[in-house]
């Protein structure tokens, strides 16, 4: 079943326009990788279904919903979470962040969600009184994921959490992100440029300038030349 259907969306910054007609669809308990060079329009995408930016065109469609008019918080609580390429607030202490990530839920369900986010993330139950700021990138990262997850959301929607990563870290952020996969089955919209995550897509999609032009598997992504150019060549 189609859980996020983002249908002829046009977006922008004042007259800046950046999304043009982008339509991608998600099913339930599917990983959908969005892939893009700099500037293609992928944080403006995940800002659009957050809410964050306004869809001037379009709809947005959620779980049988059309939430294109909806606030963001509004949009988390029907069970979308989002992690910007920043993932966490540095300022905040570990506990704070995954309390932040669970503001729509209640206290009761927060300190489960959060006792759920350390068994999975045991580094971070170490670090809980620290801030996000001292922590490693990595370290970061899946604080970011913990805290997208408190919401206990229908989908992950994620900017880059390769970003500022070592290649080292990079792994580690994909296997935590296949093991959470394999257990839990969330669906997962994930914007990247960093080819390895290709591993865990089940579709594909690529934006370039705003406008979707590949459509697939990684299997029919690999048998394009130019696509396979562009990304295999200079992506890494
Ligand atoms: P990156 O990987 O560099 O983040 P991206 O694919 O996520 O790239 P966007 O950040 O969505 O791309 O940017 C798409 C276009 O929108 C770019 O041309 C960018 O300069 C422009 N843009 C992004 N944010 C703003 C803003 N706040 N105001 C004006 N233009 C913006």
């Amino acid at each position: 079943m189609d859980l996020l259907k983002v249908e002829s969306v046009e977006a922008g910054y004042g007259l800046i326009q950046v999304l043009w007609r982008t339509s991608i669809i998600v099913e339930e308990n599917q990983c959908v990788v969005l892939l893009g060079v700099n500037g293609a329009g992928k944080t403006t995408l995940l800002r659009t279904i957050i809410g964050l930016v306004e869809a001037t065109k379009g709809d947005i469609v959620f779980d049988g919903e059309n939430i294109t008019g909806l606030k963001p918080n509004v949009r988390v609580s029907r069970g979308i979470a989002y992690m910007s390429e920043l993932a966490v607030v540095p300022d905040l202490t570990v506990e704070e962040n995954l309390k932040l990530g669970g503001y729509v839920k209640n206290r009761d369900d927060t300190r489960r969600m959060a006792d759920k986010a350390y068994e999975y993330f045991p580094d971070l139950k170490a670090y809980r009184t620290r801030k996000a700021a001292s922590l490693s990138g990595g370290q970061r990262k899946m604080l970011g994921v913990a805290k997208t997850l408190m919401s206990n959301p229908k989908i992950l929607v994620m900017d880059e959490p390769s970003s500022g990563l070592s290649p080292k870290f990079v792994k580690k952020v994909i296997e935590i992100l296949k093991l959470l996969y394999e257990e839990e089955r969330p669906s997962m919209l994930i914007a990247e440029q960093n080819v390895a995550f290709l591993d865990l897509a089940q579709k594909i999609y690529i934006l370039d300038k705003g406008k979707v032009t590949f459509t697939g598997s990684v299997n029919a992504l690999k048998e394009n030349d130019t696509i396979r150019e562009t990304y295999f060549g200079i992506m890494h």
